[in-house]
Parts: structure tokens; C-alpha cells; sequence
């Protein structure tokens, strides 16, 4: 015996409707993410690889890092144009060239310890961080160092551990580092960093008042330092620490289920991460996670391979 299912004609239209208002749902849905992609491939062909830049590793991780989502929205459309952004405090997030040249003159390994300078908005921590073993990152301003560590969770970028905290004091309890990278400027590089890097190790910073240059320091197994200059650049000053109020010594522990706020200075206020404007959106980032995720666009695993690298 046969069953056939008959329709009204009504009941038709009512089923075709639901299937095309479901359709039309989910392409909406994942046009940003799309579009943002599509903007991204055409940064790192136009921007970096066409000036140079040829490391296969580093150029797939700037295809897959959802920069949009490390900048304010008031600037997003703006993300993937070749410059720097504000990102609120009078600070900026580096050129795109300028994130691919640094990642590729600190020619970081797969198990390395990278120190940061700076963190920012958090785009240079998660791009070293699906390159290297650990990521520190320290930044200065208190409410930058709490977003970057917000959208990086959100991100799952688990190996990233931020800190709120003055540079030019390092990291004494993670350090030594393999690799150390600055992305503000000092007028010289300060010795403590340089007493922080392993011999053997790399250190790539912008250096100097006004006039800056683009710097790399090897350091040899017997602690001698060899400097070259790259080319000019011009980076935010990096800040001493009396130059900021209310600095603490916070440190936002990455991975974690939630943020674990340990400043001793500044207790972390009621509902502040819904305060930061940047907070509000980071729904929209885990949503955009778990979708890349379903493309496979985002890897799950921490590294990136080549063969990765090959299939993007
Ligand atoms: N790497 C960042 C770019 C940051 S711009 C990104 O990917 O977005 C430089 C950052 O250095 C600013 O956020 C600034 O607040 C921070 N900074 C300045 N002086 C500092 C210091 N002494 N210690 C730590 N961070 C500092």
C-alpha cells in the first residue's frame, strides 16, 4: 500500500516559504564571514606577498586570523585596507605588511616561547600564536590588555597568556624566551629584554624617537648581540610605566573557561566586560568561530602546518 502525502495548495506555499525564509536565513548569515574571507585572501596576496613577504607558514596563518574581529566596529570595514587602525586609547593595531614582515623577521619555531610587547588588540599575539608553542603578551593601557585577552579567549587562541603590565619590566617568571617581538617603540631596546632572550634567540622591534627603524637582534649561544636595521618605520612610542596611571601588575591567565582577572592594583569591576564596546560583540566572535570552524577554516588544532598552509 501506497501513502501519498497531498497538499493543499496553500499548505505548499506555507512549506516553500518556510524553506526559502530558512534559506535566505542562512546565506545573510554567512555573508560577513565570507566576504571578510574573500577581503583577507586578496590582503595577503596584494599587501604582503606581493612585497615580498615568503614565508608559506606565516602567509596561511594572515589568511585564516579574522582581523575584523580585532578591531573596533566603527573601523571594521576598514579592516583588511592597508594601514594601521585606532583601537581606542591612542593606540593603534599595526599595517597588515607590518604584522607579516615582523612575524617573518622573528622567524619563530613551532615549539618556541614568544614574548610580546605590547599586545594591542590582540591580532600579533594570535597570529604568532597558531605559529609557536607560548605567547605572553604584555600590554600597558589596563583596558586594551582586558579586551585583547577577551577577544583571544573568545578566539580560543589557548596558548596566549596576557598581561597587564610595563614592558620595560619584562616577564622575569616566563622568561627566558626564544623569540621576543615589539610593537611599540622604545628610544633603545631595553636591557632587560635583551637579558630575557635565549642565546640563539631573535628579537625584532621598532627603535627610536621620531626617526624609527624596523631592528632584529641575534643573540649568539655566549650572549653576544649582532643588530641590523630593516627599514623605517613608524610605531607608537612604547610608554614607561609612570607615563600610565592606575598600572597594576594584572595578568589575564589564558586558557581558561573565563577570564581570570589578577590585578592587585585594579579589582576587576562589576559587569566591566559587557562595558568595553568590544565586549558586546563577542558573541558574534564565538558564532564566527564555531562557523569558520564548520568550514574548516579555522583549524582546532594550535599549529599550522604546511600542508595546511598548501590546502587554504
Ligand atoms: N601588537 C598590537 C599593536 C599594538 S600598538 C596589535 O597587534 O594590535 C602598541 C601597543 O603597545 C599599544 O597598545 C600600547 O598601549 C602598548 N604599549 C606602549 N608602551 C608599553 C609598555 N611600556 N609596555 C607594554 N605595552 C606598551
Amino acid at each position: 500500500m501506497t501513502h501519498t502525502k497531498c497538499l493543499a495548495p496553500g499548505q505548499m506555499w506555507s512549506t516553500h516559504a518556510w524553506v526559502f525564509a530558512l534559506i535566505l536565513r542562512v546565506a545573510v548569515a554567512q555573508a560577513p564571514a565570507d566576504q571578510y574571507r574573500d577581503r583577507r585572501l586578496i590582503m595577503v596576496r596584494d599587501q604582503i606577498e606581493a612585497r615580498g613577504i615568503k614565508n608559506q607558514e606565516v602567509l596561511a596563518v594572515m589568511r585564516i586570523v579574522p582581523r575584523e574581529l580585532f578591531v573596533p566596529e566603527s573601523v571594521r570595514p576598514q579592516a583588511y585596507d592597508d594601514q594601521a587602525l585606532p583601537i581606542g586609547f591612542g593606540q593603534t593595531i599595526s599595517q597588515p605588511f607590518v604584522v607579516g614582515l615582523m612575524t617573518e623577521l622573528l622567524d619563530a619555531k613551532k615549539n618556541d616561547r614568544v614574548l610580546e610587547i605590547g599586545t594591542g588588540s590582540g591580532y600579533q599575539a594570535a597570529i604568532l600564536s597558531r605559529l609557536v608553542g607560548e605567547v605572553y603578551s604584555i600590554e600597558i593601557v589596563p583596558e586594551l590588555a582586558r579586551s585583547a585577552a577577551e577577544t583571544l579567549r573568545s578566539l580560543r587562541f589557548r596558548n596566549v597568556t596576557v598581561r597587564e603590565g610595563d614592558g620595560y619590566r619584562g616577564w622575569p617568571e616566563k622568561a627566558p624566551f626564544d623569540r621576543i617581538i615589539l610593537t611599540a617603540a622604545p628610544p633603545e631596546i631595553p636591557q632587560v629584554l635583551l637579558e630575557e632572550l635565549k642565546g640563539g634567540g631573535t628579537l625584532v622591534a621598532p627603535v627610536g624617537v621620531g626617526v624609527q627603524n624596523l631592528v632584529v637582534v641575534q643573540k649568539s649561544a655566549d650572549g653576544k648581540t649582532i643588530t641590523r636595521s630593516v627599514l623605517p618605520v613608524r610605531f607608537v612610542p612604547m610608554k614607561k610605566g609612570t607615563e600610565q596611571t592606575g598600572i597594576g601588575q594584572g595578568t589575564f591567565s589564558l586558557p581558561g573557561d573565563d577570564v581570570k582577572y589578577k590585578a592587585k592594583g585594579m579589582p576587576m569591576p562589576k559587569g566591566s566586560r559587557s562595558r568595553h564596546p568590544r565586549s558586546t560583540e563577542l558573541g558574534r566572535a564565538r558564532e564566527y568561530t564555531r562557523r569558520m570552524r564548520q568550514d574548516g577554516d579555522l583549524r582546532s588544532s594550535r599549529l599550522l602546518t604546511i600542508s595546511d598552509a598548501r590546502r587554504i
